[in-house]
């Protein structure tokens, strides 16, 4: 494995850094406290091509590989994490479903406007019933008698972006019976009849992007908005999130790496008992701890990406590395809250902020308990 970026990586990261400190950082409270990103900006990071960071070339996208994606998802997490979270659907859970089954003209229609981030797409899986356990999901997908079409039925729930979104990846099921080997994508339209959006969740944190519920009524599709064939949209969800998995630990990585960079910058400045608290070993230990733990953390998500980008399958590296990297994260935010002191409690600070947003890390995408899972099943069964 090369530790040095290439350096088209590199440069992209350092203009990404540089974007990040000048538009988006003076403005992160400001998101947090609106509950909106400006328009103005979603289009600056239009312009920079945010949104297709890893849709290929052919159809608009910058086509990065894996470890340019996770420094950027890194470089794009140290303002306030919603900013990755607005991209992160185009370029992720909300797009590769299409990518890596969809057919080419699927693609060609598309794939261009979410690379432009003129369209949004999002990812539907979780239902009131079914969460962890994607595979016991209801809603149903009915063939029509001449086959032409499918009736989709159900209901999604928290769904990322679902608020803005034009193109929904929605799971459902051919035959409840069939366990995981009934489910199926489908790529639907906003404007589909039978597709609404329901409520709009309030949550812990990350107040500058939406979850909502997506509810299909009577939904009728054409069957070739199916993405792969009936049965295959298990294996397809999981492919989509061995890809989201790394995509988060890395932002993890860069919100700790900020973190950790205003602990230090506090620690240095709060004085008390005469002296700056940073010259406190207790409060130094929290600092060495933290970027001890972030370079481990850097470093198991670039191998991960690294061997992504070799070709090699790697559900295994990349839920060790989000398990790593969020949990990683959440401490380090917790001494951030320690440092900051009263002051990390209030809102307004950098700390109280990323405490609530990084907390759903650990849940979506797989909670911390089903990468142990994924871990385990493929150490017992090599
Ligand atoms: C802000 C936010 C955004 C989201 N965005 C999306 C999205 O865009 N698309 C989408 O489809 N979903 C989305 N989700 C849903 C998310 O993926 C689920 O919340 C997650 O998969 C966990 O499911 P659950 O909440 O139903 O928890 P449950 O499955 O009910 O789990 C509850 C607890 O039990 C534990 N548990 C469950 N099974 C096991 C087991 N076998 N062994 C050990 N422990 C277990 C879990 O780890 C957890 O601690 C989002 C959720 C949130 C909070």
């Amino acid at each position: 494995m090369d530790l040095n970026l290439p350096e088209d990586v590199r440069m992209f990261g350092d203009t990404v850094r540089r974007f990040v400190q000048r538009e988006l950082d003076p403005i992160a409270d400001e998101v947090e406290e609106s509950g909106h990103i400006p328009e103005a900006v979603v289009q600056s990071m239009r312009d920079l091509g945010l949104f297709g960071l890893v849709i290929p070339e052919q159809y608009g996208g910058l086509d990065l590989s894996a470890v340019g994606l996770c420094v950027v998802m890194e470089e794009l997490s140290r303002a306030n994490l919603c900013f990755r979270i607005l991209i992160t659907t185009n370029n992720g859970i909300g797009s590769l479903g299409l990518l890596y089954a969809g057919t080419e003209e699927q693609k060609r229609r598309h794939l261009p406007p979410l690379a432009s981030g003129e369209k949004i797409g999002c990812f539907a899986l979780t239902e009131p019933e079914a969460g962890s356990d994607a595979a016991s999901l209801r809603t149903t997908a009915t063939a029509t008698a001449d086959g032409d079409h499918y009736i989709l039925n159900g209901s999604k729930i928290w769904i990322t972006n679902a608020d803005r979104a034009d193109y929904f990846t929605v799971m459902a099921t051919v035959d409840r019976k069939l366990g995981s080997k009934g489910l199926t994508a489908f790529w639907v339209e906003r404007d589909t009849p039978g597709l609404t959006i329901g409520r709009i969740e309030p949550k812990m944190g990350l107040h500058g992007t939406q979850v909502a519920e997506v509810i299909l009524e009577d939904c009728r599709v054409p069957t070739n908005a199916r993405l792969g064939a009936e049965g295959e949209g298990f294996g397809l969800a999981m492919r989509v999130l061995d890809h989201g998995r790394l995509s988060i630990a890395a932002s993890a990585v860069g919100a700790a790496q900020r973190l950790v960079e205003a602990m230090i910058d506090h620690a240095n400045t709060r004085v008390q008992f005469g002296k700056p608290i940073a010259r406190n070993q207790a409060i130094a230990w929290m600092l060495a701890d933290s970027a001890t733990e972030i370079e481990a953390a850097r470093g198991l998500v670039r191998m991960a990406a690294w061997k992504k980008d070799q070709g090699e399958r790697v559900t295994r590296e990349c839920s060790m590395a989000k398990l790593y990297c969020t949990e990683m994260a959440c401490r380090v935010a917790d001494r951030a809250v320690q440092v900051f002191g009263g002051m990390g409690y209030m809102r307004g600070n950098i700390a109280e902020r990323y405490y609530r947003d990084l907390r759903v890390y650990r849940l979506y995408e797989g909670t911390s308990e089903i990468q142990r899972l994924v871990i385990a099943r493929q150490l017992l069964n090599p």
